[in-house]
């Protein structure tokens, strides 16, 4: 696996400095975030060091994947939160601060306020169908 030698996700994977670890596989691994917003608030990596989303071989991608599903199931059994989100972040503007793709496994409480919620308000569908097409021309 490729490591990134300024990565602090990269020395966690190879033991340089600790983590209160959950699980892990050949492709990853799952551990406590140190700055949890609520308990249970954990993350699920690719043992390769991939910057973002887009960097993400399908492979990296489909065993976080996994990965994030038996984590979330064992959060949700374990705290019974009131909800839970997985939340993943690409770049400044979405909150990304750490550049190691990761998953947030993230237990949510009733009126918790995170940051994350916004409300629903009805769209232009005009918009909507415009950007549709334009995503598509990419896909
Ligand atoms: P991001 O802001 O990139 O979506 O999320 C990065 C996450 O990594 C943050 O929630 C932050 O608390 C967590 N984090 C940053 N440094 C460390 C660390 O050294 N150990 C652990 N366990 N989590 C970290
Ligand atoms: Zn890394």
């Amino acid at each position: 696996m490729t490591a990134h030698a300024d990565c602090i996700f990269c020395k966690i994977i190879a033991g340089d400095i600790p983590a209160f670890k959950l699980c892990e596989d050949d492709d990853t691994l799952s551990f406590m975030d140190i700055n949890p917003y609520n308990d249970g608030h954990c993350l699920v990596i690719p043992k390769g060091h991939y910057e973002n989303l887009y960097a993400m071989p399908d492979d990296a991608m489909a065993a976080v994947s996994i990965a994030t599903r038996k984590v979330a199931a064992a959060v949700n059994a374990a705290l019974e939160p009131d909800g839970l989100n997985l939340v993943q972040a690409n770049g400044p503007a979405a909150g990304q601060s750490v550049y190691h793709f990761h998953m947030h496994v993230f237990p949510r409480k009733t009126d918790d306020k995170a940051w994350m919620n916004w409300r629903f308000a009805p769209g232009d569908m005009d918009r909507i169908g415009q950007i549709a097409e334009q995503i598509r021309a990419h896909l």
